[in-house]
Parts: C-alpha cells; sequence; structure tokens
C-alpha cells in the first residue's frame, strides 16, 4: 500500500532535509502504487540518478532499485513537451542542488497524469505543492504570484514561449476561463489515511 511504503520510507534514520525527504518519498510511493512500470520511468529519472536519490534520502530501502532497466534511458521524454517543462522548472531552480535536477525530472513526468498534479506526486495537498514551488523553483513561484492550477500554469507559460496564444482574454478577471484557471484543487491525497497523518510533521512553513 502506498502509505505503507510512505511511512517505512520516512522511517530510516537517513540524512537529507526532511521536507525533501518527505517530497521524494511521496513520489516513490504514488509511482509504486499506481504503475508497473520501472520506478525509475514513472519518476522520470535515469537509474543512475534514482540510485543517487535512494542512496541520499533512503539507504535503509535499495529494494528501491530492483527491476530498474537495464537500458539507461528511463528518463527519456514520453511526451513533447516534457524536456520543455524540464527546462523551464531548472531554468528557474533556486539552488542549484541535485534535488532540483530530480525534482525537474519528476515534476515533469508526473505532470503527464491525469489527476492534479499534487495528486499524481503523491503528496499531502496542494499546499505541499505550493511549498515545493517556492522552496526549489522560487523564480516559477513569484511568477505564480496569482496562484494559477500548477499545471495550467507551467503549460502557459510554454506556450507563451512559443508564440501561442492559450488566452481567451487579456484579462483573467472577465475570462471564461477563470476557475479553469484558478479553481480549487480539491480532492483526497492518493496516500491512505495513515500517511497523511504521518506527514503533518514534514509541512513547510509558509514562506520557504
Ligand atoms: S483565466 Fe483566461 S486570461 Fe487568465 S490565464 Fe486563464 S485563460 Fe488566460
Amino acid at each position: 500500500m502506498a502509505g505503507d511504503l510512505y511511512i517505512g520510507l520516512m522511517a530510516g534514520r537517513a540524512g537529507g532535509d526532511p521536507f525533501d525527504r518527505h517530497l521524494f518519498a511521496c513520489a516513490v510511493a504514488i509511482v509504486r502504487a499506481t504503475s508497473r512500470q520501472p520506478l525509475s520511468v514513472g519518476l522520470g529519472l535515469s537509474p543512475e540518478a534514482l540510485a543517487a536519490l535512494v542512496g541520499r534520502f533512503f539507504p535503509h530501502a535499495p529494494v528501491l532499485l530492483a527491476g530498474l532497466s537495464a537500458t539507461g534511458h528511463d528518463d527519456a521524454p514520453v511526451a513533447p513537451e516534457e524536456p520543455d517543462l524540464r527546462a523551464l522548472l531548472l531554468e528557474h531552480r533556486t539552488s542549484g542542488l541535485v534535488e532540483e535536477e530530480w525534482l525537474a525530472h519528476i515534476i515533469a513526468r508526473r505532470s503527464l497524469e491525469t489527476n492534479h498534479l499534487w495528486q499524481d506526486l503523491g503528496l499531502t495537498g496542494r499546499p505541499d505543492l505550493s511549498g515545493l514551488m517556492r522552496r526549489h523553483f522560487a523564480g516559477l513561484a513569484v511568477l505564480n504570484h496569482r496562484d494559477m492550477k500548477w499545471k495550467k500554469f507551467f503549460y502557459r507559460e510554454l506556450c507563451q514561449r512559443e508564440g501561442i496564444p492559450i488566452c481567451r482574454s487579456p484579462n483573467c478577471e472577465v475570462c471564461a476561463d477563470f476557475t479553469l484557471c484558478f479553481g480549487a484543487e480539491d480532492g483526497a491525497s492518493l496516500l491512505s489515511p495513515l500517511a497523511l497523518s504521518q506527514t503533518r510533521h514534514c509541512s513547510l512553513p509558509a514562506q520557504a
């Protein structure tokens, strides 16, 4: 169960930042629970990157590295927009940490799923995703100061770069798509309630 895996990953005494460990544990748990693909493919990471991530945050769970593909191309894009989204994220990363490179790959891959992005990242709620963005992709968090849905925001940014008009109005306030862009992203976490109770101590402060 996704929640059990999350709890097991968080239980180890690994290094690394606790909030980042929470982010990666959520992503690992949700991919394992919802996909039969190799973990590296579900996360959009190369086997080498996944091994480095596990070594840093989950050295007590080497089983995560079992069954990785031998091709080494698990991070190869599976959609045309994936490299562009990775690049957009990396262009705005806050600190240049390798964790931000891993997160850029994970966010770009999980953005291809159909639920709210925070759900497909296995997170506790949308505030977790906003905390992630403020912490690791601060430039994008500033650009999205009106709190547009993150997946909408990413694709609008990519379209603007390509000169592709997607807005139905020059003004959000009178746009018929306002709710589509800014509406609530409610829903249940795809991790179990038990896991949710374990995540509370991991939440970031409002300003990261
Ligand atoms: S609400 Fe309308 S104008 Fe504003 S970002 Fe969305 S589509 Fe564009």
